[in-house]
């Protein structure tokens, strides 16, 4: 079981595979005044720059799922290379339907809300880890600007404008769902430049020691294609942040 080979490739050398940089992460973590001690899940936990960082800072203790392998390394990797290992624990597997068998304080995920099936659903699986007053946090991307036509939301990779809101709308939504927004922190234009431009060295260098991977020609069309896409679309039209919600 795992993630398409291509996110593995692309993404290889990332330690925060959202548009969220290490500052900002780092300013997130603060804003929810975490306490030593306090248990967070995060479902779809990547590299697992949050909870290693958080346990860092702030004497979390956590658990990441993930459906790839190679991410799961990446994040125990990081938590022995914090000091934190005993703290984090990071499970490599299918978080669709993950329930922890303990209540956490702070129940997260971070561009992954396909695992519950959308943001409603992934509030619905994250609630059934959460304890009393505990927090969920929805990392999602949000339009900046409307996209004009289809077209173009299809240039910001999104199947059509539907698939995702305008902030004001998005936060309404997190509302009609029962929820007060209790804090939120969002990522910037260099926030993507982060998370995309850092792709094309990755997939530069991977092309030159791989020139005979299956995956070569995909790799090869992207770093051809990408810095303008992103360009033209991403970066102007997409944003992301993440949102911290309490049951109302
Ligand atoms: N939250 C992390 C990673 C976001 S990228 C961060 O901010 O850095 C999305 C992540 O979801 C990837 O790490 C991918 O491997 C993971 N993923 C995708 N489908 C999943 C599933 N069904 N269960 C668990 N993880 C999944």
């Amino acid at each position: 079981m795992d993630i398409p080979r291509i996110f593995n490739i692309t993404e290889s050398a990332h330690r925060i595979h959202n548009p969220i940089t290490a500052d900002k992460l780092a300013t997130l973590g603060a804003a929810l005044r975490l306490e030593p001690g306090a248990r967070v899940l995060d479902l779809g936990s990547g590299s697992g720059e949050m909870l290693c960082t958080w346990a860092r800072d702030h004497g979390i203790v956590g658990t990441g799922v993930d459906m790839s392998q190679v991410f799961t390394e990446h994040a125990r990797r990081r938590a022995v290379e914090l000091g934190v290992a005993e703290r984090v624990h990071f499970v490599h597997g299918d978080a669709a339907g993950y329930v922890s068998d303990e209540r956490v304080s702070v129940a997260a995920c971070l561009g992954a809300t396909w695992i519950g099936g959308g943001v409603a659903g992934t509030i619905e699986l994250l609630a059934r880890s959460l304890d009393i007053g505990g927090i969920i946090l929805i990392g999602e991307p949000y339009w900046r600007q409307l996209p004009p036509t289809d077209t173009v939301a299809k240039g910001c990779l999104a199947n059509a404008i539907s698939d995702f809101l305008l902030l004001p709308a998005l936060l309404a939504s997190f509302r009609e769902l029962g929820y007060d927004l209790v804090e939120m922190v969002l990522a910037d234009q260099d926030g993507w430049d982060r998370y995309e431009a850092a792709k094309w060295l990755t997939m530069r260098r991977w092309l030159e020691a791989n020139p005979g991977d299956a995956l070569a020609g995909e790799v090869r069309e992207k770093l051809t294609t990408e810095p303008e896409r992103h360009a033209a679309y991403t970066r102007e039209y997409l944003g992301w942040g993440v949102f911290a919600l309490m049951a109302r």
